[in-house]
């Protein structure tokens, strides 16, 4: 390939902040709240003008189940708390027995999920993290990490004001990509992705919908184009993708614009209109961790590290795992966290990892772990996890899955709830085609 020389020049600091978060993301917002409730002063950018990542840029407004289906709460702390941030200002779809955050419910009347309205899950995002007093630059893209040996002493930006720096004492990368930690040379894995298109619609027979059941969820539908992630894909003709090269996104982008443009044509109807498309590429996983090995996802091992219990809660009844805090670090870069769905979790784990509620958990847990890393001067790796496990369970997040869960132990499987129950009903929620 050809190659061209880039000048050496001296580039502004802008900041110089304790923890600096790349990525408003859930995960990202989770990060950089509980940093500055562990006392740090932090700065998060983000290179789009929205929170949210692909919850919110994404449209994937489904905020998966805190719960085990069992009735316990499995996810506590900022996890819980950010499920009703979401919903703050749009329509609630959570279950009446989940609603004032029980730990357990003795007769779950449904899964401790809700669908949330994206424009008021952005506005309360923002309302979150100006009352965390934190210090958020949209429109800015991050570069580069500024390492010295294994420490990373901060980032180059890009935005409309040109190139520049800001310098910290740790770094949460809670990009989705492991962009941060990949170019500050950490092992990190890939893999392919299939396509999927989620788009919001409306129809004349909706909106009479809505208006007849007085519920204006019924006026519009997430429609979905592209391919399942749980039905077997292998003999389907449409490709795959990588998400780690411009020429990976761009190949998704059309492809599943063309998904869009061809249901367009077939819908094209005076009554019909199309009201969004997404504004991030829906890649599932594009870059994480490497490192942690399988066994981590096997039900009921202990860990003693963990930061807190994890479950696929699409499952029914949802196996529970512990997640170590070995799964948000690189072993040799000193002072970068991972966050959200970049967290080292191979395999099965990885599906579990991915979801809404374990994003926001790692999330909270390294934007912990990073506040105190700067405060103490440690590095990541010496921080104290006995101690950081303290502060989370002060939140609510449950370390350890057998000591609360035999409090409960009476709790017996009930029916299954139909997973419309889950992933939105019709009559319930925003309604899901394919
Ligand atoms: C199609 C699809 C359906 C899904 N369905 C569900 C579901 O129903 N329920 C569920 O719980 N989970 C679901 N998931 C998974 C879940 O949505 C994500 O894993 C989760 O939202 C990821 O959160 P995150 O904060 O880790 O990353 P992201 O949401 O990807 O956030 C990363 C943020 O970093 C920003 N960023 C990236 N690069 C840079 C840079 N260089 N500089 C500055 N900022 C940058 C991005 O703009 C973004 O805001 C789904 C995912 C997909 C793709």
């Amino acid at each position: 390939m050809k190659t061209i020389t880039e000048e050496a020049r001296q580039i502004p600091v802008c900041a110089e902040t304790d923890v600096l978060v790349v990525g408003g993301g859930l995960a990202g917002v989770a990060a950089a709240a509980a940093a500055s409730r562990t006392g740090a002063n932090v700065i998060l950018i983000e290179k789009s003008i929205i929170l949210g990542g692909l919850a919110t840029l994404g449209h994937v407004c489904v905020y998966l189940p805190l719960d085990d289906g069992l009735g316990h709460k499995i996810y506590g702390g900022m996890a819980e708390e950010l499920l009703h941030v979401c919903i703050k200002y749009g329509f609630n779809n959570l279950p009446d027995c989940w609603r004032d955050r029980p730990d357990y419910v003795r007769n779950p009347c449904g899964r401790y999920s809700a669908t949330f309205n994206i424009p008021a899950c952005v506005l309360a995002l923002d309302e979150f993290l100006l009352s965390e007093n934190v210090d958020v630059i949209f429109d800015t893209n991050f570069c580069s990490p500024i390492m010295e040996g294994d420490t990373c002493r901060g980032v180059i930006v890009e935005n409309k004001s040109g190139r520049t720096a800001y310098l910290a004492k740790t770094v949460v990368d809670a990009s989705g990509d492991a962009d941060v930690l990949y170019r500050a040379g950490a092992e990190c894995e890939t893999q392919k992705n299939i396509i999927s298109h989620w788009a919001y619609e409306t129809d004349l027979e909706r909106m009479k919908l809505a208006v007849d059941s007085g519920d204006i969820r019924r006026a519009f539908n997430l429609r979905w184009l592209g391919l399942r992630p749980d039905v077997d894909n292998t003999s389907n003709p449409l490709p795959q993708f990588y998400g780690t090269t411009s020429e990976g996104v761009n190949d998704y982008i059309r492809v599943s614009r063309s998904l869009a443009l061809d249901f367009l044509k077939k819908e094209h109807r005076d009554d019909y209109t199309m009201m969004s498309l997404p504004l991030m590429p829906q890649f599932r996983m594009t870059r994480r961790l490497k490192g942690m090995e399988d066994v981590v996802f096997v039900p009921g091992v202990h860990s003693g590290h963990s930061i807190g219990c994890v479950a696929h809660c699409l499952e029914y009844p949802a196996k529970i795992y512990e997640f170590p805090y070995e799964g948000l670090i690189d072993s040799r870069i000193t002072n970068i966290a991972a966050a959200g769905r970049i967290v080292s979790a191979g395999g099965y784990g990885w599906e579990v990892m991915r979801c809404i509620p374990a994003c926001v958990a790692t999330g909270q847990a390294a934007g912990t772990a990073a506040a105190m890393a700067a405060k103490s001067g440690q590095a990541l790796q010496e921080v104290d996890v006995a101690a950081l496990q303290r502060k989370l369970a002060d939140t609510g997040v449950m370390i350890h899955m057998y000591d609360e869960l035999k409090k409960n132990a009476d709790i017996k499987p009930g029916k299954r709830p139909p997973r419309s129950d889950i992933l939105a009903a019709k009559t319930d929620s925003l309604s899901y085609e394919h």
